[in-house]
C-alpha cells in the first residue's frame, strides 16, 4: 500500500527541528531509523501530515560513558552499533546481549534504541533492558530539556510521554552501584522475530551482595513489565537457590501473558520463571 501524502522536512540542527515541530504540533512525526514508522505509514495505521527526518542532524549518533560510569546513547545510535560496541561488551552485558537479538541485520543497521523506546511497542526488547537498568530518556524542546525515567516514559502500548514539540535526544543508563552484570534472554519463533517472551536481568553487586537488581519482561503484557517485587526480593541479598527461586516465582507472577499464536499464557509464564532462574543461576553467563 502507498502511504498517504505527507510533507517531508530534513532539518540540519535540533533548533531547526524544534521550529518545524512547533509549527506543525501533533501533525508532525519524527523519523529516526524508520523501521517502525515507515511500515506504519505504509499500512496507513499512521498518517502524519509532516515527517521530520532527524538523520541530517549532527551529534546524535554516538554512545559513550561519562567519567562517573553512566552511559549515554544518542538518538541516532543504531542497534547495529550497539551490537558491535566493545564498550557495551566490556561494561554493559544486558545491553550487549540484547542488541544482536533485535530483528535482523537490515533492521539493526537502521533502527535506533531511542526510536524503539519512543515507539513503545510492548514487544520491543530495549524497553525491558532499560527498565532493568533504571534508564531514562532525555527529551529536549525549544523550552529546554528534561529527564524522564523509562518507567514513566512508556505509558501505554505505542504511547510515550513526550510532549508536542519534544525530541528524545538521548537515552541514559545511570552508573552502577558496584559491579554490573546481567543478560537478556529471548524466546522467539525464529531468528529475527519479535519476542514470545523476553527477560532482561541486570545486577549491581559488591562482592556477593546485590546492591540493586533489575528484572523486566517483554511480550507478556500490554507493555514491558518491571518486576518490582522480584527486584526488591533480591536487593541486599546474595544469590542462592532460595533467593533465585523466590525472584523467578515473583517475576512469573508479575507477567500478564495472553494466549496467542506464539503460545499459551501458561507456557509464557513458565518461560518467564525459567529464564529468570536461568539468568540468576548462571553468574558466569551474566558477567561482562
Ligand atoms: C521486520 C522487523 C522486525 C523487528 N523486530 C524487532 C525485534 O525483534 N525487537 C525489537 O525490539 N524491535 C523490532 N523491530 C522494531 C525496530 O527495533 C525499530 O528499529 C524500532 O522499534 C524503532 O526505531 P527506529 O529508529 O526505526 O524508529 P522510527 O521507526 O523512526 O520511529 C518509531 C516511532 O518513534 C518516534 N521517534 C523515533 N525517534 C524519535 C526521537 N528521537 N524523538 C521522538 N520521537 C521519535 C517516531 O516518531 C515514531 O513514532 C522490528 C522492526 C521490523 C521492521
Amino acid at each position: 500500500m502507498y502511504p498517504s501524502r505527507f510533507h517531508y522536512e530534513a532539518p540540519r540542527s535540533l533548533d531547526e527541528a524544534f521550529g518545524v515541530l512547533q509549527a506543525y504540533g501533533d501533525e508532525a512525526k519524527v523519523l529516526a531509523g524508520g523501521q517502525s514508522l515507515i511500515p506504519l505509514i505504509k499500512l496507513r495505521f499512521s498518517a502524519p501530515a509532516v515527517i521530520v527526518d532527524i538523520n541530517n542532524i549532527p551529534g546524535l549518533d554516538y554512545h559513550d560513558e561519562d567519567t562517573d560510569g553512566s552511559l549515554d546513547i544518542g538518538a541516532l545510535c543504531r542497534h547495529r552499533t550497539l551490537e558491535r560496541s566493545p564498550l557495551l561488551r566490556s561494561r554493559h552485558p544486558t545491553m550487549s546481549r540484547c542488541a544482536p537479538l533485535i530483528a535482523d541485520p537490515m533492521v539493526r543497521s537502521r533502527g535506533t534504541l531511542v526510536g524503539s523506546l519512543c515507539h513503545a511497542d510492548p514487544q520491543g526488547d530495549w524497553a525491558s533492558v532499560m527498565l532493568a537498568l533504571g534508564g531514562e530518556i532525555i527529551a529536549r524542546s525549544a523550552r529546554g530539556e528534561r529527564a524522564i525515567p523509562v518507567s514513566q516514559f512508556v505509558i501505554g502500548p505505542f504511547q510515550n510521554s513526550l510532549q508536542v514539540g519534544e525530541i528524545a535526544v538521548r537515552a541514559r543508563v545511570p552508573a552502577p552501584r558496584g559491579t554490573r552484570s546481567g543478560t537478556y534472554l529471548k524466546l522467539e519463533r525464529r531468528v529475527g522475530d519479535f519476542a514470545t517472551v523476553g527477560v532482561a536481568v541486570a545486577l549491581e553487586t559488591s562482592g556477593a551482595t546485590i546492591n540493586r537488581a533489575g528484572i523486566a519482561l517483554t511480550g507478556v503484557g500490554s507493555n514491558n513489565i518491571q518486576c518490582t517485587a522480584a527486584e526488591q526480593a533480591l536487593a541486599g541479598k546474595t544469590l542462592n537457590p532460595s533467593t533465585i527461586e523466590q525472584a523467578a516465582a515473583l517475576a512469573a507472577e508479575a507477567a500478564q501473558p495472553k494466549s496467542d499464536v506464539r503460545g499459551s499464557a501458561e507456557y509464557k509464564r513458565h518461560i518467564v520463571y525459567t529464564f529468570v532462574a536461568r539468568a540468576l543461576g548462571n553468574r558466569q553467563a551474566m558477567a561482562a
